[in-house]
């Protein structure tokens, strides 16, 4: 397909794709899509590095072993991954490497892709990778963009698309509000399956800013969405999980035969554990259940802003008190004015064309001439409950807030349909959206990759990391796009840094920035919660208290259940024993761009 073919195609829709948009988003998406051509420079480019095998197989043996697997699940569910690497969009999103690398593109790719349709056929896959010693990676959706998208770690892994063809409500239970779900179903398609039943007025899904990710992909990756069930990871309850040697187990309720509890008690009996097949390699996970949230009975969005840059301490120290009282209902959003200035979904070029970061007075004087005027940060919330239960906890909040000078409350009869406060109160009422793309057409080629450091919410932590992140930034050339997303006792910042993936030397600024405040705010006591490939080996290496006891457990796991290291290697830095020494690891002091080690070690007997 070419490029223009590609851009006037029409959006895909759900039911007809798995990974498709939902009617009533059809037209916001076409819009999306047409912002996100225009801005598009970059064309297809001519494979440099192929064919893509796995290190430590030969290229015969590599094929041989596709074939066997072909035999296995019908060659039309095995693709060797030889065209052009096309990047498609959010929409229509590739499965074999990264759409917005931050490296070459060829760096994280896959050698092939395959595709299961049952639990049964993810075990044969799993034993074929251990026969032929090749990398698998898996993926639910593929949409884990900013940390990655669909890219395997090591290259020429072969890409386990688990959403195309396992991608079933296996059941919605409006008696106990909760549902079971395969990896291909991504939030659009189960809130349209509970508009479709009838079901969405008694009961609400969480969604993320953006709802084309998996609930099994985004829960395992301990992504959050933005009512008071944000939290996915403690929300879900049960999994089935193929190991990485082709046994499959069911965790907690789930192993006991002919219960009627795996979806809504968590835990059963013996060790919790699920925790080790969430951020890790150590299984793929086929099935898992999922709370759904009651109706709450009304909801109100509330939207405040404040002045200046050092309101940030007090204003996040008038937060905690509120958000542990659970009085801020849901994990809200603090936004700084450039992200907004962004997300009007216009390139920075339209507002500035010099170099450096975009001069704090014109982000201003833009933003004075928006529907919620001039400010510096944003305060998304929600109320949940009956007008009169809202109405105190809405006058409680409004009074704290009004402690900070300047602070004003928007009133959301004054702002337009297509302003972001109405994209945040859906995403806050579980009504999925796509309106979050628009801040990547900021740059040509928009890509984003973020920095998401966890801190307790006191005014002292935020500031520091917001000085760290600005100075670093500056320091850059590079736009700062800080958002805090507080939860019950923590909040994360967010910072997206939007490049053109197009520009080798932006990319090279961009990973530069993240790896310098990676470890300036490792020094400082912060930890990432979530990272990309690239940033992997870095963070875990920062986790590193006591000789790095943490790290040293998570491959005793990695090489007691994956002896062969081929599920998923160096997901979360966690490398199994044939990778290890192999140089694989990525971090500042490596020059040379790639992703590779030298080889791999031989099978573990
Ligand atoms: P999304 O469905 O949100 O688009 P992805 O499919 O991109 O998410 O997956 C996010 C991350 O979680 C990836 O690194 C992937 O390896 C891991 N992952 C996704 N699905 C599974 C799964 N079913 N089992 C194990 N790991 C998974």
């Amino acid at each position: 397909m070419s490029f223009s073919a590609e851009a006037a195609s029409e959006v895909p829709t759900l039911p007809e794709v798995h990974s498709g948009i939902p009617k009533y988003l059809f037209e916001k998406a076409t819009r999306a899509k047409n912002a996100v051509f225009d801005g598009r420079s970059k064309h297809l480019k001519e494979r440099q590095r192929l064919p893509v095998v796995p290190l430590g197989i030969e290229r015969e043996d590599f094929y041989n072993a596709l074939e066997e697997l072909k035999e296995k699940l019908d060659a039309e569910h095995v693709e060797v991954n030889d065209k052009p690497l096309r990047d498609g969009w959010y929409m229509e999103h590739p499965n074999t490497h990264d759409m917005m690398t931050i490296l070459d593109e060829e760096e994280f790719v896959a050698s092939a892709v395959v595709y299961p349709s049952t639990t049964e056929e993810v075990q044969e896959i799993v034993k074929w990778a251990n026969k032929f010693l090749i990398p698998i990676f898996p993926i639910s959706m593929g949409r884990n963009l900013g940390y990655g998208g669909a890219a395997p770690r090591v290259r020429g892994s072969v890409t386990v698309d688990l959403g195309k063809r396992m991608n079933k409500i296996l059941n919605i239970n409006p008696e106990d509000y909760t549902c079971l779900v395969e990896p291909g179903v991504s939030f659009y398609a189960l809130y349209d399956e509970l508009e479709k039943k009838g079901l969405r007025d008694y009961m609400w899904i969480d969604t993320p800013d953006l709802g084309g990710g998996s609930i099994i992909g985004n829960t395992v990756d301990r992504g959050v969405g933005y009512t008071p069930y944000g939290d996915h990871w403690a929300c879900h309850s049960g999994l089935e999980v193929v190991l990485p040697t082709g046994e499959v187990i069911r965790t907690a309720m789930g192993a006991l035969p002919g219960n009627n509890t795996w979806q809504v008690f968590p835990y059963g009996f013996g060790p919790y554990c699920d925790g080790i097949f969430s951020q890790s390699n150590f299984g793929i996970v086929t099935k898992m259940g999922m709370t759904l949230m009651p109706n709450p009975g009304g909801y109100e969005s509330f939207m405040y802003t404040f002045p200046n840059e050092q309101d940030l301490a007090p204003l996040i120290d008038i937060i905690r008190p509120l958000r542990i009282a659970s009085m801020l209902e849901n994990v809200a959003q603090l936004r700084h004015v450039t992200q907004s200035l962004a997300v009007s979904g216009l390139p920075r070029s339209k507002f500035f064309s010099g170099t450096g970061p975009i001069p704090e007075d014109i982000v201003h004087a833009e933003a004075s001439k928006s529907y919620v005027g001039d400010h510096t940060w944003a305060y998304y919330g929600m109320s949940y409950g009956p007008a009169h239960i809202r109405a105190h906890k809405l006058a409680l909040i409004d009074a704290e807030f009004h402690k900070i000078p300047g602070c004003r409350k928007i009133d959301p009869s004054k702002l337009p349909e297509d302003e972001y406060f109405w994209s945040r109160d859906r995403i806050a009422a579980g009504i999925p959206d796509i309106h979050e793309l628009r801040w990547v057409n900021w740059a040509p080629n928009g890509s984003h990759i973020a920095f998401s450091p966890v801190s307790p919410i006191r005014g002292t932590d935020a500031t520091q990391l917001f000085e760290l992140g600005k100075k670093i930034h500056g320091k850059y050339d590079i736009d700062f796009f800080p958002a805090f997303c507080v939860g019950l006792r923590e909040m994360h910042l967010i910072v997206e840094i939007v490049f053109d993936r197009d520009d080798p030397a932006e990319k090279k600024r961009a990973l530069d920035c993240l790896r310098e405040m990676v470890d300036e705010a490792a020094d400082k006591g912060y930890g990432e919660y979530r990272t990309h490939l690239v940033l992997m080996d870095q963070v875990a290496g920062t986790y590193s208290w006591n000789d790095g006891a943490l790290a040293k457990f998570n491959e005793r796991l990695k090489d007691a259940l994956d002896p062969n290291g081929i599920l998923a290697p160096g997901r979360c830095g966690i490398w199994g024993k044939r990778y290890r020494g192999f140089g694989w690891e990525m971090g500042r002091e490596r020059e040379d761009g790639g992703s590779e080690g030298r080889g791999v070690g031989p099978r573990v007997e």
